[in-house]
């Protein structure tokens, strides 16, 4: 029996890399001194692994940005766009080139767009998508592997196990740039590069290699499936000797089965956190050639192992298959769980005696094998931390419980139809036609933050950051009445974070100190823990937004954050389902709304920026999450009376599939980004007839450009060839903290001209 681990986290403890990285950036420091943190980050990172004990260790997980921009370097699939700087093969101009592709250049005369990022699967992880042209030719580019590879070896030796994306996942999750071909065409050329590096890996000392294939858990078309199969067959019959091994994750194999289980390689890598299930249907097609890894601690998560679980598989697998073709290992790379938990000093014992993060993850792998081979008081020890979760009262509280028991379809329904809502609303607000409102946040100036930081450092008494918090919010309020839009926000300058800000004041969340997890490049983010029932145990945002009605005859929006997004921006408990931490989080909410309600706020917003995000891999699970997530929603909306104007807002736009449910939602009002699909992706809604209100976003915030009027003029004529003009809001795409305020003013005077033209005209 073995331990593997498919992948550990590249920016350091200390968050070292991505300091590194920025001031490499900003012309701070030198190429050098970046290799140098690189390295010792690297170095470290292989001790900690050596330390715990594990067999094989993956040797070029690190990156200075993705692994996939690495893949693309490697095969030498750079855009054309970056031929000039492709030129320079200098060290400095290499990582030029490197950088240019992640984050785009503007220098020297040039200017170059990056390339696309997107999530990764369905994790906060986001990599450089390869692209892929009709005359796509690969070739192996660069030495790196090699390089990280005899590296590794000084440190690991044997354990080294050289790691890299598979063939026909790094084209899967590729993207055509231009018609005329499908990408995964490009498999046999490609194969015949791989072939190359692995045979050079071969040489150089490497046993394992591995290989991740997530696409095996996504929905595979029947060329895609038997590109898979060229690819392993080809380089079976290359490397006969070669051990590899396939990495699954996120999702269980499904209709992929069969295949995966016939690939001609040594090990097969399946996530037993996602899909324990699959273990059963996986054991019974296995072939005797083929050793399985078998992922039973959460890579994704922050929760100490249940190892009698986790025995439960592994003993089942022993059963069946024989120790010796067992590798115990993660369910995925690490990459995406927060480093240390010995770093955190401030969370309560008792909870942090349940929880894991990368480095202890290690030990857990380790002890497992430790506990098969007999030593059962590893056992003892974690048993007892699951017991004493499974029955802590800082985790379990029956009121919690019970009030979701007795959840109603009720709960879960307004009193009466839109049709009859919409009346009263129009009745009650008087809005012209085509009210004009905004997304919520105002931009946080540096001075905003500041007031923010000073009151948690105690410079600030809370009285005079209330104050100053209170001014900033008038002034805010003052103006927006001055360029005339219909419906007001307070500007959300008290809130650091649309999930923190709610996460700080609800029972059941806590928050680390160093629980970063990238997010892209540089980027990281530190998502609350949600580890208990959760409950609110007072107001959260009445304070502030009654403040802010009071300072106008306008009506003033009320902002909370929705159920499913605080979910998913969140750690969540692995002890019970999303589901279930949904609909408590939908009741705390709810309430909230109640409240705010009953401080005469007669319009309320509950954003949920990420349900989409949420959407299972496989389709055929799209349904049954959408129907408990539009349901928590709908717990959150449905308690206020029929006059109260309940919005939503969601920053995509790509509905297609999901319509009917983002019509189940029955928001009153929802605002969407649609202004960099020229309301194209209206179609959707248009289609489907969509019957509530609805604000097409007339101007993309991600960028300080100034829309004109005409332009959004332009938009809206298109909205009201889409939908009744009698539905139909107008506002930004998203909410405006990002931008600063001479963009904001100047657009928002030309967004509510806009609605006044659109007015004329219709
Ligand atoms: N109300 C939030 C804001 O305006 C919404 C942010 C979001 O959708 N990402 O900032
Ligand atoms: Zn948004």
């Amino acid at each position: 029996m073995l331990t593997q681990i498919l992948g550990y986290p590249r920016i350091g403890g200390q968050r070292q890399l991505k300091k590194a990285s920025e001031k490499f950036w900003a012309g701070k420091i030198t190429l050098a001194e970046l290799k140098d943190t690189a390295d010792s980050i690297r170095e470290e990172n292989w001790q900690t692994q050596l330390t715990a004990g594990i067999d094989l260790i993956a040797c070029n997980d690190f990156s200075f940005y993705d692994q996939m921009l690495d893949a693309s370097l490697l095969f030498g699939a750079v855009p054309a766009r970056y031929n000039e700087l492709l030129a320079d093969q200098s060290e400095e101009g290499k990582i030029a080139l490197y950088f240019a592709m992640a984050r785009g250049y503007q220098k020297n005369g040039l200017d170059i767009t990056a390339m696309e990022m997107t999530k990764w699967l369905d994790t906060n992880y986001h990599y450089i998508v390869p692209e892929f042209t009709k005359d796509q030719k690969f070739a192996l580019s660069n030495e790196n592997i090699f390089e990280a590879f005899e590296s590794a070896k000084k440190t690991l030796g044997e354990k080294a196990k050289p790691v890299l994306i598979g063939p026909a996942s790094y084209l899967i999750l590729g993207k055509e740039k231009e018609a005329g071909f499908e990408r995964i065409d490009l498999i046999e050329n490609l194969t015949d590069v791989y072939i190359q590096i692995l045979s050079r890996l071969q040489q150089a000392g490497a046993t394992w290699i591995q290989l991740d294939e997530p696409s095996l858990a996504l929905d595979l078309t029947a060329k895609e499936k038997s590109a898979i199969q060229y690819a392993y067959q080809k380089i079976a019959e290359s490397l006969p000797e070669l051990k590899i091994v396939i990495a699954t994750y996120f999702d269980a194999l499904l209709d992929n089965t069969e295949l995966a289980v016939a690939l001609p390689v040594t090990a097969l890598h399946i996530d037993l956190v996602r899909a324990p299930q699959q273990l059963e249907t996986v054991l019974s097609q296995i072939p005797a050639s083929l050793s399985l890894s078998l992922g039973v601690v959460d890579g994704r998560n922050v929760w100490k192992n249940n190892y009698k679980a986790s025995l439960e598989l592994i003993n089942k697998a022993v059963e069946t298959i024989g120790e010796e073709r067992i590798i115990i290992a993660p369910s995925c790379s690490l990459l995406h769980s927060p480093i240390d938990l010995d770093l955190e000093t401030s969370i309560d014992p008792e909870i942090k005696n349940w929880m894991a993060f990368a480095k202890q993850k290690l030990s857990e792998v380790a002890e497992l094998k430790e506990i098969v081979k007999g030593n059962t008081a590893l056992l003892d020890v974690n048993t007892a931390a699951m017991n004493a979760r499974k029955s802590s009262n800082k985790v379990h509280k029956q009121a919690v419980k019970d009030r979701l028991a007795a959840i109603t379809d009720k709960d879960a329904n307004r009193n009466s139809p839109f049709a009859v809502r919409q009346k009263l609303h129009h009745a009650r607000f008087q809005f012209p036609s085509f009210p004009t409102t905004t997304i919520g946040s105002f931009p946080q100036t540096d001075d905003i933050r500041q007031l923010r930081a000073q009151f948690r450092k105690g410079i600030l008494t809370e009285q005079q950051y209330e104050a100053a918090i209170e001014a900033a919010t008038t002034e805010v309020i003052k103006w927006q009445e001055e360029i005339g839009l219909d419906v007001l926000v307070h500007g959300e300058f008290e809130r650091n974070d649309m999930v923190e800000y709610f996460g700080e004041q609800l029972d059941g969340f806590l928050f680390t100190k160093n629980g970063w997890v990238q997010s892209y490049g540089s980027r990281c983010v530190k998502p609350p823990v949600i580890y208990g029932d959760v409950s609110r145990p007072h107001d959260m945002t009445v304070r502030w937004i009654s403040y802010a009605a009071t300072q106008t005859d306008k009506p003033m929006k009320g902002m909370l954050t929705g159920p499913v997004t605080i979910l998913q921006w969140s750690f969540v408990r692995d002890d019970q389902p999303r589901e279930t931490t949904t609909n408590q989080i939908a009741l705390a909410i709810r309430d909230e709304v109640l409240a705010l309600e009953k401080a005469g706020i007669g319009i309320i917003q509950i954003d949920e920026a990420a349900i989409r995000e949420g959407l299972p891999l496989r389709k055929a699970a799209h349904g049954s999450y959408l129907n408990w997530a539009v349901k928590a929603f709908r717990i959150t909306a449905s308690g206020v009376q029929d006059a109260t104007q309940i919005h939503t807002h969601m920053c995509y736009s790509e509905f297609n599939n999901i319509i009917e449910h983002i019509a189940a939602m029955d928001a009153d009002v929802i605002t969407i980004e649609t202004s960099r699909s020229q309301m194209e992706l209206l179609e959707a809604f248009a289609n489907f007839k969509y019957p509530n209100e609805i604000g097409p976003g007339v101007y993309d915030i991600h960028s300080p450009r100034v829309p004109t009027t005409e332009e959004m003029t332009a938009l809206l004529r298109k909205a009201t060839n889409l939908l009744p003009a009698r539905n139909l809001w107008v506002n930004p795409d998203c909410g405006l903290k990002t931008r600063k305020w001479p963009e904001t003013k100047a657009a928002l005077i030309n967004m509510v001209a806009a609605a006044g033209q659109i007015r004329e005209e219709i």
